[in-house]
């Protein structure tokens, strides 16, 4: 199946339904041990890209991503600017002249993923969204090679990001604002993490109803 960038305006507002309709609850994480501008931030990215939406949509993936990484650069404060922009670029650096589909999109994902680690020197392991992120490309990777039917792939997508909201609880933070509490963070989700997992949760609904 192939799937449009016909698709960004309804998944870019997936996205912000979901990240709206969670706001309190994240807010909430990122009060505990962050500073609490994180839902903030990522709204003021997707009205960003919701005014971008209907030219995004008529660009190639490669061009949309591009378009979408310089956006998210210049509107986003913060961390997750910086990191979601970088991440977005890469993936596009990584596909460009290339046939679109689940293979080329699951290294373009790792290699955004790797240049978020870049970016941020960070890891997985280290309570940030890469616990989220990097996860998932793995398992899109692995469902590459292996030849994964698409329904399938798409609750295992669901499944291992909501286990790596989970696998932060007990991290201790090492990277970001969090990391100055140090141990007082283990017990907390980590707000980044939890923002990946909905708004893969809902490209991926985006997805499902194709
Ligand atoms: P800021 O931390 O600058 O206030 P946000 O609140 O928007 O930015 O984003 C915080 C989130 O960014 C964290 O919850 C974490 O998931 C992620 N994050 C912070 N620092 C890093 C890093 N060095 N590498 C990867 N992710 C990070
Ligand atoms: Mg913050």
């Amino acid at each position: 199946m192939q799937i449009s960038p016909l698709l960004l305006p309804e998944m870019i507002e997936a996205i912000d339904q979901t990240i709206t309709a969670n706001a309190e609850e994240v807010t909430a994480l990122d009060q505990e041990i962050g500073d609490g501008d994180h839902v903030y931030n990522l709204q003021r990215g997707i009205d960003a890209l919701k005014k971008q939406e209907e030219a995004l949509s008529q660009l190639d993936w490669v061009d949309a991503w591009q378009k979408i990484g310089m956006t998210l650069m210049s509107k986003i404060g913060g961390a997750s600017g910086s990191l979601y922009g970088t991440f977005f670029v890469t993936m596009s650096k990584a596909a460009r002249d290339q046939q679109m589909d689940l293979s080329v999109f699951a290294d373009a994902l790792s290699e955004g993923v790797e240049s978020i680690k870049k970016r941020g020197r960070a890891d997985v392991g280290e309570k940030t969204m890469l616990d989220v992120l990097a996860p998932v490309a793995e398992c899109l990777k692995q469902a590459a090679a292996d030849n994964a039917a698409l329904p399938e792939l798409l609750n295992k997508i669901n499944q291992v990001a909501e286990q790596g909201v989970e696998s932060t609880r007990d991290m201790v933070a090492t990277k970001g604002r969090a990391s100055f509490l140090g141990e007082r963070t283990k017990g907390h989700i980590d707000a980044g993490a939890k923002t990946a997992q909905l708004m893969i949760a809902a490209v991926v609904s985006v997805i499902e109803k194709q």
